[in-house]
């Protein structure tokens, strides 16, 4: 089958690798390409975070840790390596139902939580540095003979193929007319300190996160529903160091090297569906928020699946 994908973040080049592993041609058309792409700038860890609905989330991040822990070691050049972090929460609450599924998982002491909270867990997870994970994700798509082509898409319906998979993550606004999408401003810090284990407080009202990549640490974060605007403001550096020095209390702001502004795709939840436009065959994956690295194998099996299933029908 001939499959054009719209889009070349995480999603539109893991649906390709996973299509061209299934024995289907595949073409990215896409306006921007790494490291111009949202995806270029998340932090990033695996976990599902501003991501709904939560049961086929959770599906989806299950099937892609597992993908990704797989990359430590098959693939160190694609820039994955696992980390221990400490998430803190202000409530008692159930742990994760992907709690069973990771490498490690175990509820914190007393001792180990910091003032303000009242529980928490440990958990192993996937770290996954997208300066190096997008040029290999891009390498292994052209790699299994999947092509590009520079463009901007106007209507789904236009392009050739046998069916059209649209990755479009905030282009969706546009090209579908969705006004459930909406841009997360999320702002980050770099800094060169190691704090070890991460630290993580992810709810969205207080998100605060130390993610330890090889060169850097990551801190976090904002997620401002709605906000366009792109550049680095000094009250969010102000708000995201004083919420990170109430978990990590040794950070050494001397250490900042520089940050960045990126807008997650959020959505009420992800799009995964198929649609017939015309005579054109649509399979939709957009919408994944704060969660498109953590989902992206899962979500791009499904593509394959739905394809798979329209091929035979
Ligand atoms: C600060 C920050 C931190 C984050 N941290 C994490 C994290 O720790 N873990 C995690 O899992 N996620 C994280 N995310 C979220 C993650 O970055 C996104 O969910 C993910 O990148 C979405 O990928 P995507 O491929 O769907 O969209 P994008 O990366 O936005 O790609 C969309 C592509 O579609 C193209 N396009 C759009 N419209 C058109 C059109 N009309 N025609 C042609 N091409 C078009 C674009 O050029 C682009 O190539 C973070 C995001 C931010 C901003």
């Amino acid at each position: 089958m001939r499959c054009t994908i719209v889009g070349a973040g995480v999603s539109g080049l893991s649906s390709g690798i996973r299509l061209l592993e299934s024995g289907h041609d595949a073409h990215i058309v896409s306006d921007k390409f790494s490291p111009e792409t949202v995806s270029d700038v998340a932090a990033a860890i695996w976990y599902p975070f501003l991501v709904k609905p939560a049961e086929r989330a959770d599906t989806w991040g299950i099937v892609t840790y597992d993908v990704l822990e797989g990359l430590c070691d098959s693939a160190p050049e694609a820039g994955v390596r696992m980390i221990d972090g400490r998430e803190y929460l202000r409530d008692v609450v159930d742990s994760p139902p992907w709690n069973d599924e990771i490498a490690a998982f175990r509820i914190l002491e007393d001792s180990e939580i910091p003032d303000g909270y009242v529980f928490g867990w440990e958990f192993r997870v996937p770290v996954i540095d997208m300066q190096l994970y997008m040029p290999w994700l891009k390498n292994r798509f052209e790699e299994l003979g999947g092509t590009f082509e520079k463009g901007f898409v106007e209507r789904l319906q236009d392009l050739e193929g046998d069916v059209v998979v649209n990755c479009v993550g905030l282009g969706a606004i546009e090209l579908c007319n969705d006004e459930e999408v909406k841009p997360a401003r999320g702002q980050i810090i770099f800094i060169e300190q190691d704090p070890g284990v991460g630290h993580f407080d992810q709810q969205p009202e207080t998100l605060t996160y130390t993610i330890p990549r090889t060169n850097v640490t990551v801190l976090g974060g904002t997620a401002q529903v709605g906000d366009w605007g792109l550049e680095i403001r000094d009250e969010d550096n102000d708000l995201i160091l004083s919420k990170v020095e109430a978990i990590w209390p040794d950070l050494d702001r001397s250490k900042i090297v520089g940050g960045t502004v990126g807008l997650r795709p959020s959505r009420s939840e992800v799009r995964l569906e198929k649609e017939e436009i015309g005579d054109t065959r649509v399979i939709h994956n957009y919408g994944h928020g704060g969660a498109g690295v953590t989902l992206s194998w899962g979500c791009a099996d499904e593509v394959v699946s739905i394809a798979g299933a329209r091929k035979e029908s």
